[in-house]
């Protein structure tokens, strides 16, 4: 079957009054960028909805990239016909054969706006139905609550029929909320939460802390790998490597063990945060969950917190382990998370770290190191790159100025 456009439904920007121009033209940007190795689709954000025409492009990959894009309520392939009644009746029993289950129920809802076409819309409703009805045995019609929506739209350019509506992502669309930092581990948690704030309209951008030799290429890979997977929500994410050697054997010679693990948090909440004012930034996103480990009881998060001002967005305090499993098996990144390889946190840290530590301590413990000097030279040796979803990184560059 050869459709001519998708039809999508915006989510929740449709309520969002002044801002909704902004809204569609970032949600065209975003599945502009979805779809880009397929540049004879054309995209049209009108007020209401957006259209894509087609152009030939095939409307299963097409379904697929627009899933997970954040903002859609919900979108339809469209049939298109010539303003002839016997040519809308072959494209409705087309569509109808295709979606129906057996023994089920349908119902035609025609609309005219074009007046020059002979039949009007319970006329087109009866006309469609019935021929619809001769060609498919166990079709009955139920006008109440069918289990299959034929719609039919007489326009003047064409006669516009769909009758899958396929649900969408739901959320904001990303980048309408701005951008921060996403603290990435390879752990379940990070992601997870990356994938939630992205869900709102959040821009992340991911940061990964890296110890070499104690935490191997393996881990760094693992951190890049669960970025290429939230990607998908967004195009693209930009990934900083941050070298955390040196301040890693810094603390453990300097700090006291039972401090070693707040001091170390506290260090890449700094960094973080110069990093995210550099890039613009307006918040850091992390994974913590509360009473999940000593680094996330409420007195560990107060002393780690007290280095910045800056909005910290943890949109999985409040889960169960076994909720954020839940969705990070939906995003496909549990798989990835659970592979066994060291991260930078635990390498020093004690197997009993304060869970309460004091923040007059800490400070204390702090003062006898530059640690200023040890911060620069870490940010001056970031390693940033984009990463982007598999299928993607093969696109050509040449697609790349077309939008
Ligand atoms: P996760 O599953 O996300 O690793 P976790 O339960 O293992 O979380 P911690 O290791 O205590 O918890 O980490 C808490 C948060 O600190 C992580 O969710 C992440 O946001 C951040 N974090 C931890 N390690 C790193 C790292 N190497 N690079 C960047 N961020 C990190
Ligand atoms: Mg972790």
């Amino acid at each position: 079957m050869e459709f001519e456009r998708i039809l999508i439904r915006y989510g929740e920007l449709s309520t969002k009054g002044k801002n909704r121009k902004q809204f569609v033209a970032k949600l065209a940007t975003n599945v502009k960028q979805a779809i880009k190795d397929m540049p004879e689709i054309k995209v049209h954000g009108e007020r209401d909805r957006m259209q894509l025409y087609l152009n030939g492009a095939s409307h299963e990959k097409v379904t697929e990239r627009l899933k997970p894009i954040f903002g859609i309520q919900s979108f339809s392939p469209v049939v298109k016909t010539e303003l002839d009644v016997a040519a809308v009746n072959e494209a409705a029993y087309a569509l109808v054969r295709e979606h129906h289950k057996e023994n089920g129920t349908f119902k035609v809802a025609a609309r005219r706006s074009f007046r020059d076409f002979p039949l009007d819309s319970s006329e087109l409703n009866q006309e469609v139905g019935a021929f619809v009805l001769r060609k498919i045995e166990d079709l009955t019609v139920n006008v109440k609550q069918p289990d299959l929506k034929l719609n039919v739209e007489v326009r003047s350019d064409g006669v516009f029929l769909s009758c899958a509506t396929i649900l969408g992502a739901g959320g904001l669309p990303v980048s309408s909320s701005g951008r921060a930092m996403l603290m990435l581990s390879g752990g379940i948690d990070s992601p997870v939460a990356g994938y939630l704030a992205m869900k709102r309209g959040v821009e992340v951008e991911a940061v990964h802390f890296h110890s070499p030799p104690y935490t191997s290429e393996q881990a760094k890979q693992k951190a890049i790998d669960l970025a290429r997977k939230i990607a998908k929500y967004s195009g693209q994410i930009q990934m900083h490597v941050v070298p955390f050697t040196e301040i890693q054997e810094t603390i453990k010679k300097q700090v006291p063990e039972s401090y070693i693990m707040t001091v170390t948090r506290r260090m890449m909440l700094l960094i973080t945060d110069a990093l995210r004012r550099k890039r613009n930034g307006l918040a850091i996103v992390n994974g913590e969950s509360l009473g999940q480990v000593a680094s996330q009881t409420l007195e560990s998060m107060l002393a780690i917190n007290a280095v910045t001002t800056t909005p910290i967005i943890r949109p999985v305090v409040s889960m169960d382990k076994n909720e954020i499993i839940k969705i990070a098996q939906e995003i496909d990144t549990f798989e990835l998370s659970i592979q066994p390889f060291e991260d930078c946190c635990t390498i020093f840290t004690p197997t009993a770290p304060k869970t309460k530590p004091k923040l007059e301590k800490v400070v204390h413990y702090e003062s006898f190191v530059d640690f200023d000097a040890l911060i620069e030279k870490a940010l001056n040796g970031i390693e940033t790159f984009p990463v982007e979803v598999a299928e993607m990184a093969e696109v050509k560059d040449e697609f790349a100025d077309l939008f």
